[in-house]
């Protein structure tokens, strides 16, 4: 899965949203999230972050990322 990180806090653009073939983005608490288990890996959205706020999991020190990412599209809306 890809995962969304800080920086995408307070970011207002998109793009990423938009790209997303299978609608994995949710609308967090004060930024985006991917629900882990629907995004199917395809890698679309990480070039589209002005942000560079979205990360593959297989990069370090995500693990903390990747929950909050859980968490809040398992409790917010789907966008
Ligand atoms: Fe959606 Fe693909 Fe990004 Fe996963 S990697 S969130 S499926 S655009």
């Amino acid at each position: 899965t890809y995962v969304v990180t800080d920086a995408c806090i307070k970011c207002k653009f998109m793009d990423c949203v938009e790209v997303c073939p299978v609608d994995c983005f949710y609308e967090g608490e004060n930024m985006l999230v991917i629900n882990p288990s629907e995004c199917i890996d395809c890698g679309v959205c990480e070039p589209e972050c002005p942000a560079e706020a979205i990360l593959p999991d297989t990069e370090n020190g995500l693990e903390q990322w990747l929950e909050v990412n859980a968490q809040y599209s398992a409790e917010w809306p789907n966008i």
